[in-house]
Formats: structure tokens, sequence, C-alpha cells
């Protein structure tokens, strides 16, 4: 039996209706499922860095492009900065100078939506009156991303085309729109932890961290048997550095001496902080007491050497080190050894390394 046309008909575009209808639904479920991921990840980092990878990363793969790029306004500076890019060298991506609040940016900032290279008009007229984002013509940017955290404008990604040679659609911009916005929220609030853990002047971990993070490493070396070193720090008659050069000369010190004690420490690895006025603290996880008295020395050697502020300064740092579990085996305790030891250096003659117990130090040299 033969289906009546017009029944037939109909009954052809139900079907293409609920063929339409599934794709929409695969769209949002597809979406949904992105956005899940995307705020579950984002919202969990605090680091900047990771942040700006994981971004890049989900929107290059996401939007299916051969590279992307994110830049960020650095705030002490000004200019926005290449930070993060994938899919191209980075040298391969050119080094443009965009100033905050002048030509491009401020274009940006003021439009406040995804750019579609394609949908302005007279391509080569944009180009022409950005010069500096010129640069990335012959690298064929497709969109750009502005980066918002509230009115604030932190930078914008850059998107090349699609490999699959289709443009982009509604529901990508929204895509983008939402997972750069889920972003941006989640660097504002890696950047103001980054401010409430760091100090200001020295750009060290606050001491409030510092002890944090000592409860944290002790438990873990006594996990997994390991030693974790200390290296207490200070200055030594940096009241009359103050007296003599003032007290701002007195903070480019602080800093210039903050700055060594970051060189001689590992990165992600060490944790420098600033526990006082003029006073450091050094956590030296999986380090043993001969591994943080050569650090300690460094430290000392290099500040002896170096001039401050202006080369008028001459400053030197006497140094205590105590070893979780030979000296101590609680996070206080591990202070008040280090504490202990760093007196002994002090009331000794000063620009010295201690340790807590001089028996424990195996073939080196004491200083102390
Ligand atoms: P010692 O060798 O015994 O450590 O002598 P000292 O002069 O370093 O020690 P004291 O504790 O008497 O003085 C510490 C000085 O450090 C006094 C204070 O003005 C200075 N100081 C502490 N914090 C800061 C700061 O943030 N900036 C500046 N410029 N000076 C600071
Ligand atoms: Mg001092
Ligand atoms: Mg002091």
């Amino acid at each position: 039996m033969s289906m009546d046309p017009v029944e037939k008909e109909e009954l052809l575009t139900r079907i293409h209706e609920l063929e339409e209808q599934a794709k929409e639904l695969d769209q949002k479920s597809y979406n949904l499922f992105i956005l899940y991921h995307a705020s579950k990840a984002l919202g969990s980092m605090l680091d900047e860095e990771e942040l700006l990878q994981l971004t890049v990363d989900m929107t290059t793969e996401v939007m299916g492009v051969e590279w992307g790029a994110i830049y960020l306004v650095n705030e002490d500076t000004g200019f926005l900065e290449l930070r993060k890019v994938k899919g191209l060298e980075s040298r391969e991506t050119p080094p443009i100078a965009l100033k905050l609040g002048e030509g491009f940016p401020l274009w940006m900032n003021e439009k406040s939506e995804i750019l579609s290279f394609q949908a302005v008009p007279p391509e080569a007229l944009f180009f022409n009156a950005f010069p500096e984002i010129k640069l990335l013509e012959p690298h064929q940017p497709s969109i750009v991303v502005p980066l918002f955290h509230k009115v604030r404008f932190l930078g914008f990604l850059i998107l090349s085309h699609r490999l699959d040679g289709q443009s982009f659609s509604t529901n990508d911009f929204e895509l983008l729109t939402t997972i750069t916005s889920l972003s941006a929220t989640a660097l504002m609030n890696a950047h103001l932890y980054e401010l409430a853990i760091r100090d200001g002047t020295t750009k060290l971990f606050v001491a409030r961290y510092f002890r944090r993070r000592l409860q944290e490493e002790v438990k873990r070396s006594k996990r997994y048997n390991k030693p974790l070193s200390l290296i207490m720090m200070d200055i030594d008659d940096f009241k009359k550095v103050n007296d003599l050069h003032g007290h701002l000369q007195g903070d480019h010190t602080l800093a210039q001496i903050s700055a060594i004690i970051r060189s001689c420490s590992r990165e992600d690895v060490d944790i420098p902080c600033r526990y006082g006025g003029e006073e450091f603290a050094l956590l030296l996880p999986e380090t043993d007491l001969n591994g943080a008295y050569l650090v300690a020395e460094r430290i000392r050697s290099k500040v002896e050497s170096a001039r401050f502020a202006s080369s008028q300064i001459y400053v030197t740092i006497s140094a205590g080190v105590a070893v979780y579990p030979d000296d101590a085996e609680i996070d206080e305790a591990l202070v008040e050894k280090a504490d202990f030891a760093l007196y002994e250096s002090k009331k000794s003659g000063k620009n010295k390394v201690s340790v807590h117990k001089k028996s424990n130090l195996k073939g080196l040299a004491n200083k102390s």
C-alpha cells in the first residue's frame, strides 16, 4: 500500500524537524559538556600560567582552529603582552606593542564584543587603522575575543581560521564568550590570590602563607619520610642603613636582597618569605642540612658582594638553619631552632650561617 503523497510530505517534514531538534539538542548538550568541564577546571586553578595555558588549549581545541594566542595587560607597563600561544611558535608571533587606552586595545575595550576579521567590511582598511595588529595579518587571524572581568579589560584571545574551513557560528561565539568570561574571572581570582599571598615591597610570600605552607610541608615530609630544611635570615645592622640612607633606599635594599633570595631558590619548589620587617624565611622541601647550608651560604656571600640601591649601600645578612626531623619534628619547633641558630650567627659576629647542630653537618667546612 503506497502512502498518500501529502501524508508522505508531512512525514518527511516532521522527520526533518526532529533531526534539526536532535542536532540542536546535540549542540546544547555538547556546549553544556564543554562549559561544565571548563568551569570545573578553571574554577579550581589559582596559577595564572596554568589558567592561560588551559584557556588557549581549550579554545583552540573546541573551536578546531590552527592557532590561538592570548595577550594580557601588564599592569606595571600598561602594554599588552603575548602571554600564551598555541599552534604557532612564539617566535613567529610578532611582539606587537599594544598600549592600553590607545589604538587597537582602546577600540577593543569600547567594542567589548567578539570581532570577526571576515565581518569587518574593508579588511585592509581595518588592518591599516591599527598598524600594530597588522603584524599578525600574515598569520591570518580570524577572530579576536576580548577578555573582560566585569568592566575591566584584561586583554584578548586571538584565534586563527578553523581547520575544517567553516566559518564561526553564532553558537561558537556564545560558547567562546562563556569560556573566556569564566577564564577572565578565574584570572582575576588568581591575581587577587597572588596579591594576598605576596608582599608588595619584596614580592616574597607573606608570613601567613609561610605558616600554612610550613605545616603542610612538615606533614608531607613526615608522610614521605623526607627531610625539610628551614633557613631564617636577618639583615645585619639594617637600622643603620635606614638612618644613613633613608627609609626609601632601605626599601630598595630589601627588594634587592629578596631578589637574591629568590634567585637562590628553586622555582615552584622552595618557599621564600618575608617573615618580618627585615627578616626572611626560606623553606626547602626535600633538602637536608648540607643542602640548605650551601643555599644559605650562597645567599650570604651574594649579599656580601652586592652593592645596593644606587651602589652606595653595603650590607650583610646572618642566617640560621634547622632541619626536619633531625632538629625538630613539629613546625613551631623548626622555626624556633632555625631562629636560635640565627641568633648564634648574630652573637658571634654577624655575616654568618649557623646550623642548629654542627655535628649534623657532613664534610663541610663549618663556618659557624
Ligand atoms: P641586627 O644586626 O641585630 O639585626 O640589627 P638591625 O639594625 O638590623 O636590627 P633591629 O631589629 O634593631 O632593626 C631592624 C630595622 O629594620 C629597624 C627598621 O627600621 C628596619 N626595617 C624593618 N622593616 C623595614 C622596612 O620595611 N623598610 C625599611 N626601610 N626598613 C625596615
Ligand atoms: Mg637585622
Ligand atoms: Mg630583625
